[in-house]
């Protein structure tokens, strides 16, 4: 009998998601420096030290000393001088801005990328908005994989309507078709006031999303792509100023007003979930649409970040866009060949999916690659469970005749606070068992049998509690699945395996 894991290990830490993290002006800068001199490591002085050496430099060569080293220096921080003073300028142009009032009496925010108009008046937030256009594009060059001149010169132009009749009327939005919270046509963009500035902020950055992948692609694709992609990229955290697109939110206190996690929960919980098909063929009624955006939200999250279906994705999307379906229908067919497992991939990413959700951990481990085999009776397998992933394959079909002993054993650490300090704990496959998560003791192993066939709703997996030991009659063929229960936000912290044995029997 052989023991395999079931999951190898992880590296710890996705590095898209780490880019999320680097301040974009410090990348901005190092990069133009590295480019300017082909060197990092001659950026890391401190501006004492450079100016030293460039007085230095600049003594040594009027003395006619140390010649050649010396002007290649100065040559050297002469450069470095001009790329800094270059770098200030441009940063400060970018979002050097003027406020004024118009004739029509409306509030006008100019800068050189970015033109506000509105009737609310321009406050401080309002005044960050020309910085987080120049912020956005800087993340947005890293994602969509654009040169920074494919980005120079694109300028766009917002209207934030605070009184809708009166804008209206003024002929503000002449020609703009109805809409709910926000439009977008060509570089013009719209946003309604909204009660909390998260949320405003959040419009603004949705619509900038259209914006962008027009300027880029020509349209927005399928509208579950369109409307998912611009609520993915606009969900963000603002830290110190610091713009961070794209992101799971950690907590609601994070995104006040933003409550499409919350939607997703409402519709499984009240069995009304769409299935991938059904969201994939969304149409761009209006009826709704919140629940539409919110599953397009969760879909363009799940694909995005899959590691075998967000390149398929990626490389449809980056032809060409139109608005039609054909995005969508060309995705599919792509897909043909994988849709049981996307069904399987999708409704376990629904299962967990929540405040904080660890993409990286939670995706399902396909490493096992080969489709699942029924065990004969008698035979026996010995798999390694990782404590820090989530739904795990094992590779092992189960029959509905048929009867399935898992045996558990050994113990994994696991990270709980303990008075407000970070404890690490023991933890064996029964689970801590006065702390639950979902109905059940947290940290205690799970099971869940998945058929492969496309439900008629999207919903979260049945579960069954292991332990130490249990006995499984699956109602329905299906797949083997295991996991530690516990919120895949606290996954990351954990350490170790648990062994598990599995064996059949014919009832
Ligand atoms: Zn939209």
């Amino acid at each position: 009998m052989t023991t395999r894991p079931l999951f190898p290990a992880l590296s710890p830490r996705n590095g898209d998601a780490m880019k999320q993290f680097l301040p974009p002006e410090l990348c901005f800068f190092v990069a133009k420096a590295v480019k300017t001199f082909g060197c990092i490591a001659q950026t890391t002085e401190t501006l004492d030290e450079f100016r030293y050496r460039m007085l230095h430099s600049v003594a040594v060569t009027w003395r006619g000393g140390e010649n050649d080293i010396a002007f290649a220096r100065f040559r050297w921080s002469l450069r470095l001088a001009v790329s800094f003073m270059a770098f200030t300028l441009m940063s400060h142009s970018a979002l050097s801005q003027v406020v004024d009032r118009n004739e029509q009496g409306l509030y006008e925010l100019k800068s050189p990328r970015l033109t506000l108009v509105t009737d609310i008046p321009i406050d401080d937030e309002l005044k960050s908005w020309p910085g987080l256009v120049e912020q956005s594009l800087k993340q947005w060059q890293l994602y969509f994989d654009v040169s920074e001149e494919r980005l120079a010169g694109l300028k766009v132009h917002a209207t934030l309507i605070g009184d809708r009749p009166g804008l209206t009327k003024l002929g503000m939005l002449d020609g703009v078709p109805g809409f709910d919270e926000g439009y977008q046509h060509g570089n013009r963009i719209y946003v309604r006031e909204q009660p909390t500035i998260y949320f405003r902020r959040h419009l603004f950055l949705h619509e900038l999303t259209h914006w962008i992948v027009w300027e880029l692609y020509g349209g927005g694709g399928s509208p579950w792509f369109m409307e998912g992609m611009a609520e993915m990229q606009a969900t963000h955290l603002m830290s110190g100023g610091k713009l961070m697109l794209c992101m799971i939110p950690a907590s609601k206190e994070q995104v006040s007003g933003w409550g499409r996690l919350r939607i997703v929960r409402e519709t499984l919980e009240r069995g009304e979930a769409p299935t991938l098909t059904q969201i994939l063929a969304y149409g761009d009624e209006r009826e709704d649409h919140v629940i539409r955006y919110s599953w397009s939200w969760a879909a363009c999250v799940f694909f995005t970040n899959h590691p075998k279906y967000g390149p398929m994705l990626r490389n449809l999307y980056r032809q060409k866009l139109d608005y039609s379906l054909a995005l969508s229908r060309n995705f599919r067919e792509l897909l043909a060949s994988d849709w049981e497992n996307v069904q399987v991939d999708w409704n376990a990413f629904v299962s967990d999916l929540d405040f904080g959700y660890d993409i990286a951990r939670s995706t399902v481990n396909r490493s096992s690659g080969v489709t699942a085999k029924a065990l004969r009776p008698g035979e026996s397998i010995r798999l390694e469970l990782a404590s820090d992933r989530g739904w795990q394959a094992t590779g092992i079909l189960l029959e509905e005749d048929t009867s399935a002993q898992i045996k558990c054993s050994g113990n994994f650490q696991m990270m709980r606070p303990v008075q407000g300090e970070p404890t690490t704990w023991n933890v064996e496959p029964n689970g801590i068992t006065f702390q639950f998560y979902r109905g059940n003791p947290l940290g205690s192993v799970m099971a869940s049998v998945v058929s492969s066939h496309e439900p008629e709703q999207t919903k979260r997996w049945e579960t069954q509690r292991v332990g130490l030991e249990i006995t499984l009659t699956p109602v329905k063929k299906g797949e083997l699945y295991l996991k530690i229960n516990e919120p895949s936000k606290g996954l990351s912290d954990n350490e170790g395996r648990i062994s598990v044995e599995i064996s059949v029997t014919k009832p």
